[in-house]
């Protein structure tokens, strides 16, 4: 995206048509060569290329198998903006491609729709292009691809193919491309190129791992005389899948993620092929915090001893010759981490000094290299040594009290007393709700004008008492909206928050925000995580002054509306020196004082949104129930304390519950709010098969993301569905996500149908 993320601003004004693809292209020009020139400055002899890209790596990949999708009507020839954004972004008469999660990051990749027809052919030079960019400008780099096979398990079938065609099948169809690039790239001068295979590290079948022996043996002539590496990333590999990697032909080197892959040194170790090159990815290009160098160096010199100096006998040179094996990098692409700490004004020198993003990654990566070659520089590792006993040891990293309070929670449970169908009684009894009771997901539209105001109020361009009028109004406004609407359960709008996780952190001690820390999720779209460095508490309420508010307006119930303790983890960058299930019990904590206020203050019904619980899911299925155990028990923790009649409602994003509907039960929430818009009946399955639920649910009735606007019939319809499956009694009617995104006079039509279409039914019930 670049330092200040040029790309986003370029990409934007281009699709907004305020400049020319001449204009997008040469800021796309500049940014390669900055980081191909520093790169090469602070002394990185592997320097990728092709990892550029408009909108995502994924797409390039199709791009250049020419695998486009017959609805976007391309014709052949070079793949160019139009053919490539309609795909990314879809246009005025066909949607766009359908995206999902890279692996467990939070960037997005458009997934290639196959099937058994598709003709694949050479459509994007990029890869070539860009090699010999960077060659022109004096840099040799390493060309990366996403691996043959990691593109296909990637892959789902296309719309009307059947789910069970086995994608695999089409490697043949796609190698002969993979076979024209690289004899391109060999004769464009490269002498090394990087497969991405970050697949190997799933949980794969024989067929699936010998698909890997199989496309690679095929590709070997082709390869013959370039260096070959195979990256892998952000897990170990199991045993199979070393030995299936460590025995493809026509390898040379393999790349291996160390800081998350915690057992893959032990493979190494027992196992190591003779003359291959090892990438070992000892700097952690999936978070913020600088290097632990002496730790890293030793286990480097501990593979070095392993993977060898070892001397050997090259006929190039007729002679002996001392080849190093051992290449330093990072663990994975530095996509997923901020760009530069030479942006960041905002943060102290103390914090500072603890942190590395891209840019200081690659420091630390020739740091290493460069001492293990026996020209360390000292004065770097002592400052760096200095700052890891900084952090060690700063007050503002340990909170003895906070530290207490969530080991004591460790191995112990945390449930509320009455069980969930005597506590829905006690809250009807509060509460009156009519059957099929109607609520909004939290946030409403966030206008113009709105922002302005929150952003004049951080600026200190406007005083604190005209911003609580400003938000004041907004929230009487939303209310007003509700009731007229004649929905059951209020919210209040969101209109102070600009994000759900930043919003909290804020208002937390232990967190940290960087002015520029952003990092792609899809397309020009970016996030910006907080930083969790220290241990986590509340100093004060953070939300019960506006919920009081919002609840003085109306007779209704008020929501009161947090993020919860999982979400609040899983989008920041958090603490590498301590477990993450140990931040999230002090995030709990934290949550849990505040769900106490709340009810202190007469709030009666809070939700707890759990947006990115499902996400969080470890990559691999051994690791599953640990992270579902302590999510879920954090999730408790927050509302174990409270009464039988207060309502505890969570929200949760993403479809695909389905493995893990038993944890979300678990949850044991009074509610439930599902995003479901897109599979009704993936969800009701679980049901259908016999799945108790007691709780309160409310799968969405319609899809926020998109402008739409659903019809009174059409959500009856839907209501109709759930009611063939779930009981009258526990069934909830809500949009499928918060509505800040949306506009106004969408908002407004589609609340309207979706209450005209529940008090149909209600009639009829
Ligand atoms: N309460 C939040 C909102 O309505 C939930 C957002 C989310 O689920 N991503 O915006
Ligand atoms: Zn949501």
């Amino acid at each position: 995206m670049g330092p200040k993320r040029e790309l986003k601003f370029a990409l934007e004004s281009f699709w907004d048509k305020k400049s020319s693809a001449e204009d997008l292209k040469k800021v796309a020009a500049d940014l390669r060569s900055s980081i191909w020139k520093q790169m090469s400055a602070v002394g990185i002899k592997y320097i990728p290329s092709n990892t550029f890209s408009y909108y995502d790596q994924v797409l390039d990949a199709t791009s250049m198998l020419g695998a486009v999708p017959p609805r976007y009507g391309w014709s052949g020839g070079e793949i160019g903006f139009d053919t490539y954004f309609s795909m990314a972004r879809g246009n005025a008469s066909v949607p766009a491609m359908e995206m999902t999660k890279w692996f467990d990051t939070n960037y997005h990749f458009i997934v290639p729709e196959l099937g058994p027809d598709v003709k694949f052919s050479y459509a994007s030079h990029k890869a070539v292009d860009e090699f010999k960019e960077a060659k022109a400008l004096g840099v040799n780099t390493v060309p990366v691809l996403i691996g043959p096979v990691s593109y296909l398990l990637l892959s789902k079938p296309a719309k009307g193919i059947d789910k069970t065609f086995s994608l695999l099948s089409l490697l043949p169809k796609i190698l002969p491309v993979y076979n024209e690039v690289i004899s391109e790239l060999k004769a464009a001068g490269a002498s090394w190129i990087q497969f991405d295979e970050p697949t190997l590290v799933m949980d794969l079948d024989s067929q699936q791992l010998g698909a890997f022996t199989t496309a690679y043996a095929d590709l070997e002539s082709t390869l013959s005389g370039l260096n070959v590496l195979i990256e892998t990333y952000f897990a170990d590999l199991t045993p199979e899948a070393y030995k299936t990697l460590t025995g493809l032909k026509g390898v040379t080197a393999y790349g291996l993620d160390l800081v998350r892959g915690t057992q893959t040194v032990e493979l190494v170790k027992k196992d190591f092929p003779k003359g291959k090159h090892l990438f070992a990815g000892v700097v952690d290009g999936r978070n913020i915090w600088a290097n632990d160098l002496a730790s890293s160096l030793s286990t480097l010199q501990a593979l070095e001893a392993v993977v060898g100096k070892g001397i050997q006998f090259s006929f190039a040179f007729y002679g002996l010759c001392m080849k190093n094996n051992l290449v330093v990098s990072t663990s994975c692409s530095l996509l997923h981490t901020a760009v530069d700490l030479v942006n960041e004004t905002k943060l102290d020198d103390e914090i500072k000094s603890w942190l590395a993003f891209a840019a200081q990654k690659v420091v630390e990566v020739n740091a290493l290299a460069k001492a293990l070659a026996g020209q360390k520089d000292e004065a770097f590792f002592s400052s760096n040594a200095a700052a890891q006993a900084s952090r060690k040891s700063s007050p503002r990293v340990t909170n003895e009290a906070v530290q207490k309070a969530a080991a004591a929670l460790k191995g112990s449970d945390h449930r509320r007393a009455t069980n969930v169908s005597a506590r829905l009684d006690a809250q009807q009894k509060k509460l009156s709700l009519p059957i099929l009771p109607t609520t909004t997901i939290g946030s409403f539209p966030q206008t113009v004008e709105l922002r302005k105001v929150r952003r004049e109020f951080k600026a200190n361009k406007v005083s604190e008492d005209d911003y609580v009028k400003a938000m004041k109004e907004e929230i009487k406004k939303v209310v007003d909206l509700q009731e007229e609407l004649d929905i059951d359960v209020l919210v209040h709008g969101e209109p102070e928050r600009n994000d759900m996780v930043e919003y909290f952190g804020e208002q937390l001690s232990g967190f940290a925000f960087t002015v520029n820390g952003w990092v792609q999720s899809y397309g020009s779209r970016c996030v910006k995580p907080p930083i969790i460095y220290g241990d986590v508490s509340r100093p004060k309420p953070m939300t019960v002054f506006w919920s009081s508010a919002a609840q003085s307006m109306t007779k209704r119930p008020m929501k009161g509306m947090l993020t919860g303790p999982v979400t609040i983890l899983n989008w920041s960058f958090v603490r590498n020196d301590q477990p993450r299930f140990e931040t999230c019990y002090q995030i709990a904590l934290a949550i849990k004082d505040e769900v106490e206020d709340l009810e202190k203050a007469n709030i009666n019904v809070i939700q707890i949104d759990e947006a990115a619980l499902r996400e969080g899911l470890p990559l691999r299925k051994s690791e599953h129930a640990f992270y579902l155990k302590w999510a879920v028990h954090s999730f408790r923790i927050t509302n174990c304390g409270v009464k039988d009649t207060t309502q505890i409602h969570t929200h949760m994003c993403y479809s695909n519950f389905n493995d893990i509907i038993h944890s979300i039960i678990d949850m044991d929430a009074d509610v439930i709010t599902i995003e479901n818009s897109r599979s009704d009946e993936k969800l009701l399955s679980v049901f259908r098969e016999g799945v108790k639920y007691g709780a309160g649910i409310g799968p969405g009735v319609y899809d926020i993301h998109s402008p739409r606007i659903p019809s009174t019939e059409e959500i009856a319809d839907r209501i109709n569905k759930m009611l063939a499956v779930l009981e009258t009694k526990i069934l909830w009617v809500n949009p499928d996500c918060g509505l800040k995104t949306r506009k106004y006079d969408e908002v407004k039509p589609a609340l309207n149908n979706m209450v005209a279409a529940v008090k149909q039914l209600r009639a009829k019930l």
